[in-house]
């Protein structure tokens, strides 16, 4: 009997994109997929430190594997349990310590090595492997071929990062910048455009810091990218994500008036609107660089509209700073975002910062910003009603004969559709809109 797999994913794009990789590698060693966890012969956490207690989240859902496991024991039936990411890279081995029954655990940048791990524990040879390498070699050349999964597809041209925001993790768990070259990124988005994919999204923790070698082995920029992806042929839709304001570079502000596939939304997160609290987190733009890269974008390409990220109750953040954020917000008008209350990651700087915000302020701050931000969702989502856009469906909607698909605004579109325009573009004319979706008709 074929065995099966379960992958639970938490957390960005990133580990989105690298259970998609996961999955692939464990289908071509023979695995299905399994519904769930309980049919499940391994079952794989891919962790995400970014949040507020990851560790224990992982300890709970770990806990309640165990339950599974010794369920399965007693009909007979083994079950391999694994953790990946980014939580492993800062654990190490404490989660073994603490869940001696996992059976390896492997950070982000060794997950390729999966195969040859799983063969170990399977002779016996090993139990409780821990890959918490920063290796030398690239995992992207041991990965096999990506596929389509749908109309919309990920894909990883960088990862890590060095620039050491005092309140995260990444350049600690993902490691220092690596640009894939870009052959290597073409070669993936063919292969992606031959089995169905229409929009790509480039990923990186810094994409646009990306400078990956060409064949003649020169260092080549996120723009040259970009331009040669609009050249593949099959592809509508082109996206890049995460941006770091600072290397938003001439080049890239042109390639959003040169490339039509490229879509008119950009993620770009400015995190606060206070130059003091900026510099606190060792972020290289101010709220005014922020401003003018903003506006050099939208006359490259009036259309754009822009999200971002943001983190209220940052330590050392005033009311004055804050309403420096809440003033950014309404210059800006952005149409979607995210935000947090600031949470301390041990190891990081910020975390034994001096002048820490109570929690009841940071609630309160947090419930003023987001109140604001879906305002703005709302008045754009609003004012998209009567328009008509093309919208790539992705997934069945929750109605019979409904499918759901997204405008090149990411805005989630509700429409009744036959099956087979899934994975397609469709012209959508928008008949209503709430602040999280807008419901249309097929035209
Ligand atoms: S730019 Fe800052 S927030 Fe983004 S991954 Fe790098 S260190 Fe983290």
């Amino acid at each position: 009997m074929e065995e099966k797999y379960f992958i639970k994913t938490y957390g960005c794009q990133m580990n989105v994109y690298d259970s998609h990789r996961m999955a692939m590698m464990l289908e071509d060693m023979g695995y299905q997929k399994a519904q769930n966890q309980s049919e499940a012969d391994l079952v794989l956490f891919n962790t995400c430190h970014i949040r507020e207690k990851a560790a224990e989240k992982l300890f709970s859902d770990l806990g309640r594997a165990l339950i599974i496991k010794n369920e399965r024991a007693e009909r007979g039936l083994k079950t391999i349990i694994g953790v990946a990411g980014c939580v492993v890279q800062a654990e190490d081995e404490q989660i073994l310590k603490r869940a001696p029954y996992v059976d390896f655990a492997f950070g982000p940048l060794t997950y390729h090595r999966l195969p040859e791990i799983l063969k170990q524990i399977k002779n016996k040879k090993e139990s409780g492997v821990v890959d918490t390498d920063f290796p030398p070699e690239s995992k992207f050349d041991f990965l096999p071929e990506n596929k389509a999964e749908g109309g919309c597809s990920f894909l990883a041209i960088q990862e890590g990062c060095n620039n050491f925001c005092t309140y995260c993790v990444v350049p600690y768990t993902r490691g220092v910048e690596y640009s894939r070259p870009v052959e290597d990124v073409i070669k993936e988005a063919k292969k992606l455009i031959a089995t169905g994919t229409l929009e790509i999204n480039l990923l990186g923790q810094n994409v646009n810091s990306y400078h990956g070698e060409d064949q003649n082995g020169k260092e080549r920029n996120l723009a040259y990218l970009l331009n040669k992806m609009a050249e593949l042929d099959g592809l509508k839709r082109l996206r890049y994500t995460t941006s770091y304001p600072a290397d938003v570079d001439d080049d890239l502000i042109k390639c959003h008036h040169d490339i039509g596939i490229l879509m008119p939304y950009l993620h770009l997160p400015v995190q606060s609107g206070s130059n003091k609290i900026l510099k606190a987190m060792n972020r290289r733009h101010t709220r005014e660089t922020y401003i003018e890269v903003v506006q050099k974008l939208k006359a490259a390409n009036p259309k754009l509209e822009m999200s971002s990220d943001f983190i209220v109750g940052f330590p050392g953040e005033t009311d004055e700073d804050f309403e420096e954020t809440m003033d950014l917000v309404n210059k800006i008008q952005y149409i979607q975002a995210f935000s947090f209350k600031y949470s301390k990651r041990p190891g990081t700087p910020a975390a034994t910062m001096e002048n820490q915000v109570p929690e009841k302020i940071k609630k309160e701050r947090l419930d003023i910003l987001q109140t604001r931000l879906f305002e703005l969702q709302d008045k754009f989502n609003q004012k998209c009603v009567g328009q008509v856009f093309d919208v790539l469906f992705e997934q069945n909607g929750r109605h019979k004969g409904q499918l759901i698909g997204r405008t090149p605004y990411m805005q989630n579109v509700h429409a009744v559709a036959s099956s087979d325009m899934m994975g397609k573009i469709k012209q959508v004319k928008i008949l209503s809109a709430t602040t999280n979706s807008l419901t249309g008709k097929v035209i």
